[in-house]
């Protein structure tokens, strides 16, 4: 009887385990057999590796096969073990010398005449592989760029089974990782290129700098989705951890471009009306799939014509904007991912969605019903509400609008101050902040708080209400450099609200 080995790595959500396969060759009929595997995607693997074997000019053993893989608790769910099935075989017949590959992690899927192609969620993968202290790994070459994005590890490329197993005689050499240029995204657009809408350009602001959840109503047509597609152009850039962060969850979404592996921005997410719930909270067979809340982790969803969304779809998003992580059971535990983002909604006013208000033909009921199915899971989470209106017409000779540019640089001091003022406790946005530290703790002077108060006695603003609207006052606060919410701050954060239904 002889032993092989090899190692690969299992991932559930974001989150990546090492796995070890054993390939045992025994006495008997030639036959192979994956223990304790259900999976039929897992069956389908043992046929891939058999051919890639045999078409690499190595030979395929006699006998029985046995290949296991362990601990036996985790998702085996996948083809990203191929290779290391292949190579444990190979091990186990005395093709490949042990030294490398004891110290080597495989990720991969092969193809029937050897080849090794790409997977999802490499980056993770390899994450984990650095994690339980391995000193190599090696991946699909498309996804070299990706894994090599994390340092502390040693990243190969691999285009077949073939040329990793000529490496692991040390007679060839496989690709490295060329250096990455990261930050070469643009934005989508810049704020100079919206014309008017002053209200709603000092809404993005605000919103930009406490990381407020944001609904703009109005006709179609007047720049609602110009202005959210430039939200995540006013945010800072992601830092280092946030960028593999965000980077992780499009690795297993399958959307990262091998020119431009490392996601560095804020991504913005704009899911249509009609998008299923599995298509926006995540799911789907075989590995689960981060849904739309996932990829816009540290970014911007946007949902426009969020009235069209069916109801199964607005109460899912419950979940993600309480608890800022999508929970996905399978059969085989539990996914997760995480989906901490800042919400940005557009609306018309009503079904008929006339070019003015005046034009409309809606029913009072309709129109009343129309934004009201929002009120439960969404509306009770937006800080920001603003009703836009038809432009009576750009004023040419006014000065030229603000670039994105100006505007980041004002979020930026903004949160800097805000960043500094919570660092204690933790938060980073004033969004962030719960309502009892903002009554207590950080409570506004008595002037300043009076506006609030009054709203309050005479029923025209929930608790609730009350404290967004202290949130996105210390927002305005921040953006002037003050240092506690004047009563002005307030006003126009009240503002803010009770325009739209309360
Ligand atoms: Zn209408």
């Amino acid at each position: 009887m002889a032993l092989g080995r090899a190692l690969s790595v299992a991932v559930t959500g974001v989150d990546g385990q090492l796995v070890e396969i054993e390939a045992d060759i025994g006495q008997g009929l030639p036959s192979v057999n994956l223990v304790g595997l259900p999976d039929t995607a897992l069956q389908e693997s043992r046929n891939r590796v058999r051919s890639a074997v045999a078409n690499t000019g190595e030979k395929w053993p006699d006998g029985r096969v046995i290949l296991a893989l362990s601990p036996a608790t985790l998702p085996k769910v996948g083809s990203v073990y191929d290779l290391a099935l292949a190579v444990s075989v190979l091990d186990a017949s005395g093709a490949v010398p042990g030294e490398r590959l004891a110290k080597t992690v495989l990720l991969g899927e092969l193809a029937l005449d050897g080849r090794v192609r790409r997977v999802r969620g490499v980056l993770p993968a390899v994450i984990a592989a650095r994690t339980a202290g391995l000193p190599t790994v090696v991946v699909p070459a498309e996804a070299v760029a990706e894994a090599g994005l994390v340092e502390g590890i040693e990243v190969l490329g691999a285009t077949s089974l073939r040329a990793v197993v000529t490496w692991l005689r040390g007679e060839g050499s496989l690709l490295e990782p060329d250096g990455i240029v990261p930050g070469a995204q643009a934005p989508s657009g810049d704020l100079s290129d919206v014309v008017g809408q002053d209200e709603a350009r000092w809404a993005l602001e605000v919103a930009a700098a406490g990381g407020h959840h944001l609904l703009l109503t109005g006709p179609p047509g007047i720049g609602k989705t110009m202005l959210a597609q430039r939200l995540p152009g006013l945010l800072p850039p992601l830092s280092e951890v946030e960028s593999l962060e965000v980077t992780a969850i499009h690795s297993m979404a399958g959307s990262l471009s091998a020119e431009q592996p490392l996601i560095t921005l804020a991504p913005f997410v704009a899911p249509h009306h009609s998008t299923s719930v599995t298509a926006m909270i995540g799911g789907g067979s075989g590995m689960a799939r981060p849904g739309a809340v996932s990829r816009a982790h540290r970014g911007v969803l946007f949902l426009d014509e969020c009235a069209e969304i069916g109801t199964k779809v607005l109460e899912a998003l419950r979940t993600p904007l309480e608890e800022g992580e999508v929970r996905i059971a399978r059969r085989d535990g539990v996914a997760r991912y995480p989906a901490r983002f800042q919400l940005m909604l557009a609306a018309n006013p009503c079904p008929c969605a006339p070019a003015r208000d005046v034009d409309c033909i809606c029913a009072p009921l309709a129109r009343r019903r129309y934004l009201g199915k929002l009120s439960g899971p969404l509306l009770d989470r937006i800080d920001i509400w603003v009703q836009m209106r038809g432009q009576a017409g750009a004023t040419f000779g006014d000065e030229p609008a603000e670039t994105s540019a100006t505007v980041a640089a004002r979020v930026a001091q903004a949160r800097a101050l805000a960043a500094q003022r919570w660092s204690a406790d933790g938060w980073v946005t004033n969004a962030e902040v719960p309502g009892h530290i903002l009554r207590q703790r950080f409570r506004l002077p008595r002037e300043s708080i009076a506006p609030v108060e009054t709203a309050l006695r005479l029923g025209r603003m929930s608790a609730r209400g009350a404290d967004r609207a202290i949130r996105v006052a210390w927002t305005i606060c921040d953006l002037r450099g003050g240092e506690v919410p004047s009563v002005q701050d307030v006003l126009s954060a009240l503002n803010f609200r009770q325009r739209g239904a309360q």
